[in-house]
């Protein structure tokens, strides 16, 4: 069933499916990809562990493809060996087939025959996910191996922790058999293409655009981007990727290329703003959001997101607040990190009424996953105390300046309108919740500090980007 060597594997043809020529890249100029972000490599651990996880639903398997990646000769004759065995459950099935090589995360064998299992680190089932097993299916059974089902493992939106999670309750089983065996020949070809694309003497000529970041942000694109002209459709930085996609696709490539009247009125808003260099600025838009709520007390929220919850009343990827920094105009200060593994709701919760009880408002930099986290565990206190999320006026366009980000998060947003010094040093929301999620006993003091630090200088952004707007609107009256 196998075949010496091999040209592609699961994810390089991903890879291919996203983008022909960030396929070649990969195999013909490897070094000019960007260097892996702590978050991205956090993630691939995090993927792997949940795999690890999942194998406890056919427990007492045996593992096909021990040892290190490039082995796989050796893990080709484990899998062959233990098929001819009959092994009930193969975790790491290895197979290759027209010289494309894939691992299976779990192979069983029951009185029906041969199923696949493959383990995803979502809650849902993607679209990349059946083109990923799509191939997988086309490999396995292209060496002669009967599969009676292929399914989808992924973590259950729908549990909620109880004590040590039952994987059987953790995980849902999606069987999605019959849409591989339709993607068939989409299969087929698209692995044809991926062969040829990666003979060419040179890289294929495709222009950067939607794909570059759907569904995933491609790691050249550090290489494709760098000569994006100031003027490009794409310096739109308050327009949706996507418009500005679609923009480019449609052939207006430069901002005074895209006609008047095309855009909605906000991006039109967005447009005229590059095009003149004056600031958006919708004073009371920014009123509604800051003036008039009581003395405001800064805070910066430590948040996680944890695949499989770590504490009770948790979800998988279920947001969840374990730490809180703030100081007030009185330079009164406090923080508080909860130990990782204890259930930080309670002191979470005392801390926000301490703050908010004399009638100050909470003034905090949201972001989708803290204004959840705070939704479903902190609904009733929300609704008692007053909180202001700042960035919400960047979001909602009441504050727009050529090249803005408005999600980019508070620290990079204060860097922008040069009201933190440059050379501060910021962690992201997702980074600050990757260190807590990995603090150890050998690491635990230093991060702790270092996390600490971290909402500070969130707190001291979300400061000075608060006075910004308030100097606006106060200078207009
Ligand atoms: S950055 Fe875009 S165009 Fe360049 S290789 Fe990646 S997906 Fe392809």
């Amino acid at each position: 069933m196998a075949e010496k060597g091999h040209t592609l594997s699961k994810s390089t043809f991903i890879r291919g499916v996203q983008c022909l020529k960030s396929l070649y890249l990969n195999k013909h100029r490897p070094f000019l990809r960007d260097r892996l972000t702590p978050e991205q490599l956090a993630k691939f651990r995090r993927g792997h562990e949940v795999g690890k996880l999942a194998w406890q639903l056919f427990p007492g398997g045996k593992n096909g493809a021990p040892g290190h990646p490039s082995q796989y000769a050796k893990a080709l004759e484990n899998t062959r060996k233990l098929i001819a065995e009959v092994t009930p459950v193969i975790y790491e099935a290895a197979f290759s087939h027209q010289s494309v090589l894939i691992l299976l995360d779990i192979l069983v064998k029951n009185e029906q025959g041969w199923h696949a299992y493959e383990v995803k680190s979502s809650t849902s089932v993607s679209e990349t996910y059946i083109t990923d097993a799509a191939l997988q299916y086309h490999v396995i059974t292209g060496t002669g191996l009967n599969l009676q089902s292929f399914n989808i493992i992924h973590l259950n939106p729908d549990f909620i922790r109880d004590g040590i999670p039952d994987v059987h309750k953790l995980f849902s089983i999606q069987e999605v058999t019959e849409q591989l065996r339709e993607l068939g020949s989409f299969i087929t070809v698209q692995i044809e293409k991926s062969r040829e694309t990666l003979s060419l003497k040179h890289s294929p000529s495709i222009p950067t655009g939607l794909h570059c970041n759907k569904p995933y942000p491609c790691d050249f694109t550090g290489h494709c981007w760098k000569k994006t002209d100031k003027d490009s459709v794409y310096s739109l930085t308050g327009i949706p990727f996507e418009t500005r996609a679609r923009l480019a696709a449609a052939g207006y490539l430069t901002i005074q290329d895209i006609p008047a009247g095309l855009l909605e009125e906000n991006d039109a808003a967005i447009l005229s703003s590059h095009l003149t260099g004056k600031d958006i600025l919708d004073s009371s838009g920014i009123r509604q959001v800051i003036d008039g709520k009581g003395t405001p007390v800064f805070a910066a929220f430590l948040i996680v997101r944890p695949a499989v919850p770590v504490v009770d009343g948790f979800r998988p990827f279920g947001p969840m607040i374990v730490g809180i920094t703030w100081n007030d105009f009185q330079g009164n200060e406090g923080s508080f990190i909860a130990e990782p593994g204890e259930s930080p709701v309670y002191q979470i919760r005392k801390m926000l009424v301490q703050l908010a009880s004399d009638g100050s408002t909470i003034a905090y930099s949201g972001g989708k996953w803290v204004n959840n986290a705070l939704r479903q565990h902190y609904q009733d206190m929300t609704e008692k105390f007053i909180f202001t999320d700042i960035e919400e006026i960047f979001l909602s366009g009441n504050f727009y300046r050529p090249g803005l980000i408005p999600d980019a998060g508070i620290n990079q947003i204060a860097a922008f309108l040069h009201l933190t010094s440059a050379d501060q040093t910021m962690i992201s929301q997702t980074m600050a919740g990757v260190k807590y999620m990995e603090v150890r006993e050998e690491n635990r003091e230093h991060t702790l500090k270092e996390l600490g630090t971290a909402l500070s200088a969130e707190v001291a952004s979300c400061r000075s980007v608060y006075h910004f707007l308030k100097n606006i609107i106060n200078n207009e009256t």
